[in-house]
């Protein structure tokens, strides 16, 4: 009952988002935009300037989960259902999805646009690969079905298209059986790049384990993290991030790698999927001590380093380069205000001024040359910690996938280098980026586009087809209606 409800308000919701849509092209308008609600916070990190101009849709309440087909192990969902949401009610029937971004807040939406990754990606991709349709809003309000057999090429092509070929009113989200617990094995390295080879290997192996990924705290200290799923909670120490009193997750383990090669904990299922959300990874610790640096130190504090250039002194950079982790105190004290959604609130207000002088970026790297990247990487930028994620490569006619393989690929997995932080050194943001930019270009890997890039459109263009994205904004009338994908993403 609850189920054919929902689907009658769904389809109510569709006709009229349709209705405007329609009517915006008759009216000729330029461009439309959709507009949330202020209590869910985007986790894009790259400019909105191009909404500014655009007229707005209300989308916020697509925020449904229709239908949870257990035979077929399908969720049926709308685009503004959250993580946290879509894993509570899968959990309820002892599943959950292929692949779970890490940030409670993060929609099905936004991941598969954004095409988000996860610990689980060297078995399936992103997230969006673990998706078997989509239905879609073309420019002129048709409602189109998309799956490997509908619609194939905008199926393929419309992950990590940014919202360019038109609005994701439904998606089918493939799920797998959950167990209760994830038994996590932690393997430590003096030497980073034998932590990468340790990576390749375990992905290659026939019994790969459920979950994958790692960080690397310096040039001498880096993590590979195996996760089991287990009916048993196994006699472990327990970790929660949830827990008032616990480190965030990438310090605790990075105060674990002190005391043995290998350590091993156990996790609820739901606290290990969401464990990089407090702090967000540890982006938080930036935000942090900066926003109460200006909020209790100097009002000014944000101004008075703005005032001459737009990236820290070397001075600054020497004092904040390794930020401290809030301690037992703060995280006390502060224990409310230390999601990432909430995080994601100081940082939008300050957005400009944080983007001018952290990096905020995933590069995907072909897993041949991962080592020598990120060789490069611990120098410069240098920043600390990294994570590592393998993601398991597409041959599908992705055109946006960060992951995509070229016909004649020799290997099988891309492993993803997040940088969030600060650079070891004093130089304006764009220069680094851009040579990290054009380092991952070289090897034949993509980065992911939800930050800034500094591509110029002729360099965007060389990397993704502009031929068949030409075809598909025809296809789905979304000239005039959608802003183009390069209109997003590159900085202006
Ligand atoms: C510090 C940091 C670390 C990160 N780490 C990771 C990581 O480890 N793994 C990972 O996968 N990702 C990571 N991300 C990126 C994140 O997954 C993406 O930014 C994701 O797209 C955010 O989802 P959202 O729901 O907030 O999307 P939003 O910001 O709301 O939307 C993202 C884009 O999708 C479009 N869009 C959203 N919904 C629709 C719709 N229904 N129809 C059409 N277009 C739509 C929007 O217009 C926008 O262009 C990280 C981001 C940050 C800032």
């Amino acid at each position: 009952m609850q189920d054919s409800n929902s689907r009658v308000a769904h389809s109510e919701k569709v006709e009229l988002l349709a209705k405007q849509i329609g009517q915006f092209k008759s009216k000729g308008g330029s461009s439309l935009s959709l507009q949330y609600s202020a209590k869910q916070q985007a986790n894009t990190s790259r400019s909105k300037s191009y909404k500014k101009s655009a007229a707005k849709l209300q989308f916020e309440t697509f925020d449904e989960i229709l239908h949870i087909d257990k035979d077929r192990r399908i969720a049926v969902v709308e685009p503004r259902v959250t993580m946290q949401k879509l894993v509570q009610t899968t959990l309820c029937h002892g599943l959950i999805p292929l692949i779970v971004p890490e940030f409670k807040g993060i929609t099905v939406g936004g991941a598969i646009l954004g095409e988000a990754a996860e610990s689980s990606s060297h078995h399936w991709g992103t997230f969006a690969n673990g998706c078997a349709a989509f239905e879609v809003l073309t420019g002129e309000g048709r409602l189109l079905r998309l799956s490997p057999s509908e619609n194939s090429d905008l199926f393929h092509a419309f992950p990590g298209s940014y919202g360019s070929l038109g609005t994701l009113v439904l998606a089918e989200v493939k799920l797998v059986p959950a167990k209760e617990f994830v038994h996590l094995r932690s393997h430590f390295y003096s030497n980073p790049l034998e932590a990468v080879s340790f990576l390749q290997q375990l992905v290659q192996k026939k019994n790969t384990p459920d979950f994958l990924d790692g960080m690397v705290f310096s040039k001498n200290s880096a993590v590979i993290i195996e996760g089991s799923l287990q009916t048993e909670k196994r006699a472990l120490p327990t970790y929660s991030s949830e827990s008032i009193c616990a480190d965030w997750y990438y310090h605790h383990i990075e105060k674990m790698s002190t005391r043995a090669p290998i350590y091993e904990e156990v996790m609820t299922i739901s606290d290990y999927l969401f464990r990089y959300d407090r702090g967000a990874f540890w982006m938080g610790a930036y935000l942090f001590r900066l926003s109460l640096l200006a909020r209790f130190v100097g009002q000014g504090i944000f101004k008075c380093w703005d005032s001459t250039k737009d990236h820290f002194s070397e001075e600054q950079l020497k004092k904040l380069h390794r930020v401290q982790s809030p301690n037992l105190c703060e995280r006390i004290l502060f224990y409310p205000w230390l999601t990432s959604q909430k995080l994601w609130q100081l940082f939008h207000q300050a957005e400009k001024w944080i983007q001018d002088r952290c990096i905020i970026q995933d590069f995907c790297i072909p897993e041949r040359d991962a080592r020598k990247v990120l060789e490069d990487v611990l120098k410069d930028p240098g920043t600390f910690p990294l994570w590592l994620c393998p993601i398991k490569g597409t041959k599908a006619p992705q055109i946006f996938a960060p992951h995509l393989l070229s016909d004649t690929a020799d290997f099988t997995h891309f492993i993803n280098i997040g940088i969030y932080g600060l650079p070891s050194y004093s130089a304006p943001i764009e220069e680094i980026t851009r040579s990290l930019e054009q380092k991952t270009t070289a090897c034949g890997g993509r980065k992911v586009l939800y930050s800034r890039s500094y591509y110029t459109e002729e360099e965007f263009w060389k990397i993704y087809s502009r031929p068949a994205y030409t075809a598909l904004r025809q296809m789905t009338r979304s000239d005039g209606v959608w802003h183009d994908i390069t209109e997003k993403v590159l900085s202006r």
